[in-house]
């Protein structure tokens, strides 16, 4: 917060999207805003602990640091390769960056059981070259290692399985692919965002979605017409009961404001 402090004018308030993590676009939250530059800080991100020590990076702590509104932000973070916010974690001796996001997620050290492989993987904290056994591509850092086959997996890679029978998708099992098919949009059907190494696929409805997803399925909306046959029926039903009751009480109403115009008007 005093780093902060020291470059912001802040007062307390509440507001959308923060500065320091690039999150909340559509939920009000509890916060800081700059008198002068108008940017905003949720309350959890502005008192971020001043120093971190991180798994990924685990030979030097990370500092905090932040950036005024008059310099732009270069680099990525090394975790999600997302694009920095104005607040962010900072190895000054390696040069490495995390932002906010990424540097309170717990990070798995060690796959004990992974799906794909029958030994043990533990998480190698470097940014370093490797192809990964399962899916082939070559990746430029934290790999998980089997130290007994030397062989290097991508964490999604490793805990995957190559079908998967998925509730918002019941039709048909879907398949692990590691090649977004030319055919499709090349994002994820539920949450839209770019698919990346692997995903799931079902081929006869060309239907996506990413890992993410593919471990929490989103609740069931009007946006996923794939997703799911029944709810299509039912939310349209309970959508025009309401409209239909909001229409009947302005109706009412409109007749009451008449009424007492029309009787104050004769009197
Ligand atoms: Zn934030
Ligand atoms: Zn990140
Ligand atoms: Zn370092
Ligand atoms: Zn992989
Ligand atoms: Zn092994
Ligand atoms: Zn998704
Ligand atoms: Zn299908």
């Amino acid at each position: 917060m005093e780093i902060l402090k020291k470059i912001y004018s802040l007062y307390s308030t509440r507001g959308h999207k923060c500065d320091g993590c690039n999150l909340g676009e559509d939920c009000y939250s509890d916060g800081y805003r700059c008198i002068r530059s108008g940017l905003f800080f949720h309350k959890e991100c502005a008192t971020s602990n001043q120093d971190v020590c991180n798994a990924y990076h685990p030979q030097h702590m990370l500092k905090i640091k932040v950036v005024s509104n008059f310099e732009d932000v270069h680099g990525e973070c090394k975790i999600c390769r997302g694009k920095l916010p104005k607040m962010y974690y900072y190895c000054s001796i390696c040069d490495f960056a995390i932002d906010l996001i990424c540097a309170r997620k717990e990070v798995v050290k060690n796959i004990d059981f992974p799906n794909t492989h029958k030994h043990r993987l533990s998480l190698v904290p470097k940014m370093i070259m490797f192809s990964c056994h399962i899916c082939q591509l070559v990746d430029d850092r934290f790999p998980y290692a089997c130290d007994i086959c030397g062989l290097n997996f991508h964490k999604d890679c490793a805990e995957s399985t190559p079908e998967l029978s998925y509730s918002c998708h019941p039709k048909h099992p879907l398949k692990r692919l590691t090649r977004v098919p030319s055919y499709t949009n090349g994002k994820c059907c539920l949450c839209k965002s770019k698919l990346h190494i692997l995903f799931y696929h079902c081929s006869i409805c060309n239907f996506s979605v990413d890992v993410e997803c593919a471990k929490n399925p989103p609740p069931l909306t009007l946006d996923h017409p794939k997703a799911h046959e029944h709810q299509l029926t039912l939310l349209p039903q309970r959508i025009f009961v309401l409209m239909l009751v909001e229409w009947i009480m302005i109706q009412i109403l409109i007749y009451v404001f008449s009424a007492i115009s029309w009787s104050i008007g004769v009197v």
